[in-house]
């Protein structure tokens, strides 16, 4: 019987909800490019409550348990006291999501001589070592396309927040004011701007088809390029470097993974390429942007706005610069944990645990690393390597620095 360790954020500060806003949540069958929901035999919650939490325990406690599995839920995973690390000795399964991950380093991997599979509960498996996950044959799988169409829809409300310059305006009226002016200095249109996309995957092209009817002008860079047919539905035009496409966008939204390739690649000498006052969202993962190159950009006007959700590491310390920096949109990490995509990948999670423990495949497309190679969705999108460096600095949240 097996040893499941489940990462999840903490509670709402006023305690666990007792009810919700909606009653339920649309019906959908299937995704955009026809793959199926997640299939588990069956789930233990009702879609739409808040599972991501540590009262929410995906849903999974009366599954394992009742299968004889030990499960432990906590949100304590950062530090050399946390529960996680307490834990990792003698664990075969670790399940957490991007929002609040378990960074699982190399030195974590050595430590859970146990360790068999890790499952993000959602999508982007950057936050395991994955090169250590290949070299001690633990398998990695994600939830692949559970929470992409949610992202999407929050980059494209990201590049209208900033350009119309929302979130000032809306702080005017809380305080009290009627400042017409001071929100429509920094305000614009989005309609006639070039608004380009790093990675046309499962986000980066439900981006641009969510754009399309704002009458705006496509562009994206991707390594692969979409089919042709594809090209012409969206009016978008694919350039053969980011450089070559930053270089025209007004807007730029990043939805690769964040791998070693990608680490750092909006630098300084990429943003200094970008036309001046250009916006940047970035839902993909922080360190996919230099950290203070974006704050000077910002200062500078070399950008007019940066928005996202995801941070390094998570959660970020007090101090952390993206916090003070000025035009910012900033939310904690949240595009891809509303309650509508928690019951996708809370039933995909379920759906892997269900294969692993009965010996059946777990989905190609749910793959990352499998047999000490990279497998699946992850051969496609990852190379081998690192990206987890640093992740001890979140430690420093909880000691408040
Ligand atoms: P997909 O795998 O569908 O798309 C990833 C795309 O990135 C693929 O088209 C891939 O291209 C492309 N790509 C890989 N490397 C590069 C590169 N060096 N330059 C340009 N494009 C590249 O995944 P999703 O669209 O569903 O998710 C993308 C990322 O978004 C995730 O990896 C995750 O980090 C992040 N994410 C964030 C969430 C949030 O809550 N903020 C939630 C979900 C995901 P190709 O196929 O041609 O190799």
């Amino acid at each position: 019987m097996a040893k499941v360790v489940c990462i999840l954020y903490d509670d709402p500060v006023d305690g666990y909800p007792a009810s919700y806003p909606r009653d339920d949540l649309p019906k959908i069958d299937h995704y955009p490019d026809g793959q199926t929901l997640p299939t588990p035999k069956a789930i233990d919650f009702k879609p739409g409550v808040l599972l991501g939490s540590v009262s929410g325990e995906l849903g999974l406690r009366k599954y394992l348990e009742s299968n004889g599995h030990t499960l432990i839920v906590t949100s304590d995973k950062d530090g050399p006291d946390s529960v996680l690390e307490r834990e990792l000795p003698d664990t075969e399964i670790v399940i957490s999501q991007p929002f609040w991950p378990a960074y699982m380093t190399a030195e974590r991997f050595a430590k859970a001589r146990k360790l068999k599979l890790v499952i993000t509960a959602g999508i982007g498996s950057d936050h395991y070592n994955l090169q250590a996950a290949m070299d001690h044959g633990v398998t990695v799988a994600e939830v692949t396309y559970s929470n992409s169409i949610s992202v999407a829809e929050h980059v494209v409300m990201m590049i209208l927040t900033l350009a119309r310059n929302y979130i000032p305006s809306y702080q005017w009226v809380v305080r009290g004011g009627w400042n017409i002016a001071d929100c429509a200095e920094r305000s614009y249109d989005i309609e006639g701007m070039q608004i380009g996309t790093v990675a046309a995957g499962r986000i980066g092209s439900a981006v641009l088809r969510r754009l399309k009817p704002f009458d705006v002008h496509l562009h994206y860079y991707d390594r692969h390029r979409l089919p042709e047919a594809v090209e012409r539905d969206l009016n978008v035009r694919w350039h053969p470097s980011v450089e070559d496409m930053v270089k025209v966008c007004d807007v730029v939204t990043i939805n690769c993974p964040l791998y070693p390739e990608t680490e750092h690649l909006f630098d300084q000498a990429m943003i200094s390429k970008m036309k001046r006052g250009a916006y940047i969202v970035n839902t993909a993962r922080a360190k996919i942007c230099d950290r203070d190159a974006i704050v000077r950009a910002l200062e500078s006007g070399q950008l007019a706005g940066y928005a996202g959700d995801v941070w390094f590491p998570q959660p970020p310390p007090k101090d952390h610069p993206w916090r003070s920096m000025p035009h910012h949109g900033m939310t904690p990490h949240i595009s891809g944990t509303t309650l509508s995509a928690q019951a996708r990948y809370a039933a995909g999670t379920r759906e892997i645990l269900e294969c692993w423990f009965e010996g059946r495949p777990i989905r190609n497309e749910y793959l990352i690393v499998d047999k000490g190679k990279l497998a699946g969705a992850g051969a496609h999108s990852y190379s081998a390597g690192d990206a987890t460096k640093g992740a001890d600095e979140a430690v420093k949240f909880k000691k408040g620095a």
